[in-house]
């Protein structure tokens, strides 16, 4: 199908709910893509951090087909082997004493993390704390809970009512004065990603985590976007060194399958019937995440993993230095980068920019250019990637 053709049945069919840019990727290779025009792209976005190995993935095509030819779903009122494989090496990587829940997507997990927390809070099947504390310019997804988690109040217009018990605060130094009586858990991204790739501070994070424990309040990390080995570690709660009592993931766990986890240390807290999912953790999501652990597994194993966020690091610090017009820092880790613009204009117009110099580029916040390219993203895809990227500097 055409371009054309497809923009307008996209628009006579599909709901108006995305700012959609106008072409229609068709094939990929790691970080390279090729739309229906031939026409080839660099890729720093890997799918909004989700395609994690890359493109086109081998393994992962053969694993797939082979699973679809035996089975692809049967629903967890039975055993599933993948599901029960991909919760292991979860939570062996996460060195974390926890157990897992299957979900579809980070704003379920979510769903799953404030449903853990608020039964932790019942005592004797009464509502002794409910409270949720969480961060301005966080985001914890679209559902109407997430929703009211996510501490940006202009998405708040039109839904409500809203569940109650959700507290914003300011920042993490805010925190300690809004405990009260009623607060059961704190949820925090370590590094905002939607917020504008916003990292917290290390040691003001281990605080909390201690003030938490010893006032018996869960810390809820919502490491959708951070986890699967995005900020250089498998969760960026490894890198902050602290123990989380409820971690989420999602995003690049399931190398492009829709997949959710909850998993937590209150593993007594859930009983049967508690909660569930019906496509959740079925064959094929999980016999995917299953390769995505064992590829990323090796892959940090051998040290290119580091190798290559250093060199990405270095590619995005130099690119701030040559153009501290445009932009004001650099920010983020690993594979999870951004770079501050001083004018919100000007990132629309880079973002539009790169894609026609053949680079696929994010925006987060008002004012980040953000980067989440594939974690298998080689030197020659980042060289080629900034090579672009400053043709469409050139042309702002
Ligand atoms: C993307 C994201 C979500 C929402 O995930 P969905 O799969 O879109 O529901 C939640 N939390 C964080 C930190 C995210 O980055």
């Amino acid at each position: 199908m055409q371009v054309a053709e497809i923009e307008q049945m996209d628009k006579r069919f599909v709901l108006p709910t995305y700012g959609r840019q106008n072409i229609s990727i068709t094939a990929g290779k790691n970080a390279r893509l090729k739309d229906s025009e031939g026409k080839e792209y660099i890729d720093f976005t890997s799918g909004i951090g989700v395609v994690s190995i890359g493109h086109g993935n081998e393994r992962l095509a053969s694993a797939l087909c082979n699973q679809v030819q035996h089975i692809t779903h049967i629903s967890n009122l039975y055993l599933i082997e993948p599901q029960a494989l991909c919760a292991q090496k979860i939570v062996q990587n996460s060195g974390y004493d926890m157990q897992c829940f299957f979900a579809n997507s980070g704003a379920e997990a979510n769903e799953g993390a404030i449903k853990i927390a608020r039964k932790y809070g019942e005592v004797d099947g009464e509502m002794k704390r409910y409270k949720i504390i969480t961060l301005e310019h966080s985001f914890h997804g679209r559902t109407i809970t997430a929703l009211k988690a996510t501490g940006q109040e202009a998405m708040h217009n039109y839904f409500g009512p809203f569940p109650d018990g959700f507290v914003y605060a300011d920042t993490i130094d805010e925190i300690a004065s809004l405990l009260d009586d009623h607060t059961v858990a704190v949820m925090i991204e370590l590094v905002q990603g939607e917020g504008g790739v916003q990292p917290l501070d290390r040691q003001k994070v281990q605080q909390l985590a201690a003030m938490l424990r010893q006032k018996n309040i869960l810390l809820i990390v919502d490491e959708v976007q951070t986890g699967v080995y995005r900020t250089g570690e498998f969760l960026a709660s490894q890198l902050y060194d602290i123990e989380p009592d409820i971690i989420t993931l999602a995003k690049g766990l399931g190398g492009g399958l829709p997949i959710g986890v909850v998993m937590t240390s209150k593993k007594e807290v859930f009983k049967a019937g508690d909660h569930g999912s019906t496509f959740g953790g079925n064959y094929l999501s999980t016999t995917a995440a299953n390769v995505v652990l064992e590829v990323l597994h090796a892959y940090k194993e051998s040290g290119i993993l580091d190798e290559m966020m250093l060199y990405f690091e270095s590619k995005v610090t130099a690119c701030q230095r040559e153009f501290p017009e445009l932009f004001l820092e650099s920010v983020g880790f690993g594979m999870m980068r951004g770079l501050r613009m001083h004018s919100a204009d000007a990132l629309a117009n880079l973002i539009n920019g790169s894609r026609e110099e053949g680079l696929l580029v994010l925006k987060a916040g008002k004012n980040t250019l953000r980067f989440l390219p594939p974690l298998t993203i080689t030197k020659d895809e980042i060289d080629e990637g900034f090579v672009r990227l400053k043709r469409a500097i050139d042309t702002l």
